[in-house]
């Protein structure tokens, strides 16, 4: 498509939006998308070049492209994403190709190798087949995590209107066991170290460490990925993004990017309390509404963009006291050979101790690993024939491990006459050496590749800060911890009138299922609606027929990229 195509898709501001929307992630499109299907004007803020938020690719000369954080998902098929995907009339026109059914995960130890089959009577089977001896302790603990997560299917998750004594009646096995760890669980079992290790083998997709990992949260990402196999989206993770901005700008709503957002304006109500009158971005321009979702960072949203006086005392200290998720590195590769010859579908996670608790030792005394797990991921692999990853008969891969956010641990002088941190010498150097040490450790499972790189780069906590505004270059939102996860956490309806919350600090959670789905609840907040029932009712919201995403000439990182230039020429 011309340029001029894209700058004519880009509609101009809603006058007096209903709701504006701060990030573009994919809670925040999301949300947007189901508000302007609903006949919402709604506006949406995002302070980087690019829609998208973690959900991002990027791309390098014009050649290699890669994945910031759509690795795998699941339920694309008839699960979570489908339906909120269905809902709004987009789940035709986005592919998603399958990783290997019988092993999408595979977990390499020092001296086991463990694959991850679709479906729970497989893995239970190849659980039992790898552990025999432990046969009794593995069928307790995943029979507890597959009822647990056929009881929220059938009840779902309790809200304030739930009624308690039913619940516990419907629900006994997420009451007793939804918030305790899974530690606890395992121990009830007496599984050994070496069988809750792969138990928990992907425990990095959401980086608590097992003394905190609520039951239902680890129970929800396996079941997820089990119940109908893993996916990649074809074209990697901006098309979901790309596919959400176009409907937002079919319906007349508008996603604006470099538009940060500093202050949320409030003024007080009657009883006593706060509203929210609007928003001002970086800049100083103002935009009235009374309505805005916000899936930013939650502390910087209630300490720094809400003024003190309007958030209660009450929330800012259980917002305080909120710890972040342990943050990620991302080594992105591009290799001159074809990667399929040397690895399947698969996510490898090399393991380098069967104790994971151990692994957040040195991110707690702020210091590196020495010896850290890798994760390696390939949309090459994933996505083979693909032509947008990679020149012809070369491949991308991502390597990954989690990492002290301690800027001092990364050599980061913070002092105010520093220079960037990206030009600080210690810095670079923290960098080189961790990129270093993953690709030595990558090179154990994929052979040599050093010589075959022709592209690299990485990306610390601090870029991850840099490019979403995180807090402790969390990826993860607040750490998702048997202490401050599901109610423990705030509702997304806010004490402050017209204030949703959003985003993966939220109720739902963090990871592609958990932005979008808490991207729905937050439109069924403003609405005073529940959209989810509504769409699991058969409902489609908006005009289908008139989406113009997808087809011929498409490309998702246009349609997301510098909406605020192409917006000025059109
Ligand atoms: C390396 C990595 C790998 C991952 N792998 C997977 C995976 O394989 N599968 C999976 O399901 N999940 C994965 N995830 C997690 C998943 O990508 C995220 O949880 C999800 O995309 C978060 O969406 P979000 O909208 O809540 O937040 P974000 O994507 O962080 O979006 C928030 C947006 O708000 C913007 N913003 C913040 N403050 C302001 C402001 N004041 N004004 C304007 N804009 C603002 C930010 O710039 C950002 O764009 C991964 C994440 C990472 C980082």
């Amino acid at each position: 498509m011309s340029e001029e195509i894209w700058e004519r898709k880009v509609p101009p501001m809603p006058e007096d939006p209903d709701v504006v929307v701060i990030g573009s992630g994919l809670a925040g499109l999301t949300a947007a998308a189901y508000l302007a299907a609903n006949d919402q004007r709604v506006l949406v803020l995002e302070q980087y070049d690019v829609a998208g938020g973690c959900s991002q690719t990027f791309r390098r000369k014009n050649k290699w492209q890669f994945d910031v954080g759509l690795h795998y998902i699941g339920g694309v098929k008839t699960g979570e994403i489908a339906r909120i995907l269905q809902g709004i009339g987009l789940h035709e026109r986005i592919e998603f190709p399958e990783l290997d059914p019988d092993g999408f995960d595979t977990f390499v130890f020092p001296d086991l190798e463990f694959k991850v089959p679709k479906g729970w009577d497989n893995y239970v089977g190849r659980l039992v087949e790898t552990f025999p001896e432990e046969e009794e302790g593995l069928r307790g603990v995943t029979d507890v995590m597959r009822n647990l997560m056929d009881e929220l299917r059938e009840v779902g998750i309790p809200d304030s209107n739930t009624d308690l004594a039913e619940y516990v009646e419907k629900a006994p096995t997420v009451v007793s066991w939804g918030m305790r760890s899974v530690n606890e669980l395992f121990e009830e079992h007496y599984l050994s170290e070496r069988s809750r290790a792969v138990l928990i083998g992907q425990a990095g997709d959401y980086a608590t460490p097992p003394s905190r990992t609520p039951v239902i949260l680890h129970a929800g990402l396996v079941d997820h990925y089990l119940q109908e196999g893993a996916f990649y989206v074809r074209g990697g993770g901006q098309e979901l993004a790309g596919h959400l901005v176009d409907l937002i700008h079919s319906y007349g709503g508008r996603v604006r990017t470099h538009a940060e957002v500093e202050h949320i304006a409030t003024a007080s109500t009657e009883d006593g309390g706060h509203r929210v009158t609007g928003v001002e971005l970086k800049g100083g321009e103002v935009i009235d509404t009374g309505n805005v979702i916000a899936t930013g960072d939650i502390k910087h949203l209630f300490l720094d963009l809400l003024d003190s006086e309007a958030v209660p005392e009450g929330i800012r200290e259980q917002v305080k006291a909120y710890r972040m998720a342990t943050p990620l590195f991302t080594v992105y590769l591009g290799l001159d050979f074809d990667i399929t010859e040397r690895m399947p579908a698969t996510n490898y996670w090399l393991h380098s101790r069967y104790d994971q608790e151990a692994y957040y030792d040195p991110i707690a005394a702020g210091e590196f690993d020495t010896d850290p797990p890798v994760y390696i991921s390939s949309a090459s692999a994933k996505d083979p024939g693909h032509e947008g990853h990679a020149p012809e008969g070369c491949s991308t891969v991502e390597l990954m491990t989690w990492a002290t956010p301690d800027p001092e641990a990364w050599g980061v002088d913070e002092s105010e006459d520093a220079p960037k941190y990206s030009r600080q010498a210690a810095y670079r150097e923290a960098k080189d050496r961790l990129t270093e040490q993953l690709i030595d450790r990558a090179e154990d499972q994929l052979g040599e590749i050093r010589s075959h790189i022709l592209w690299k780069e990485a990306a610390t906590p601090m870029t991850q800060t840099r490019y979403t505004l995180s807090t402790g270059g969390s990826s993860y939102g607040i750490e998702l911890a048997t202490d401050q996860f599901g109610p423990l956490r705030l509702e997304y309806r806010t004490p402050i009138e017209g204030l949703v919350l959003g985003g993966v600090s939220s109720r739902r959670g963090h990871g592609i299922v958990g932005a979008m789905s808490g991207g729905v609840e937050s439109a069924s907040a403003v609405l005073g609606r529940n959209l989810r029932a509504e769409v699991a009712g058969g409902e489609v919201f908006g005009e289908p027929a008139i989406l113009t995403s997808g087809g011929e000439g498409w490309d998702a990182l246009e349609a997301c990229r510098k909406l605020q230039v192409k917006a000025l020429r059109a």
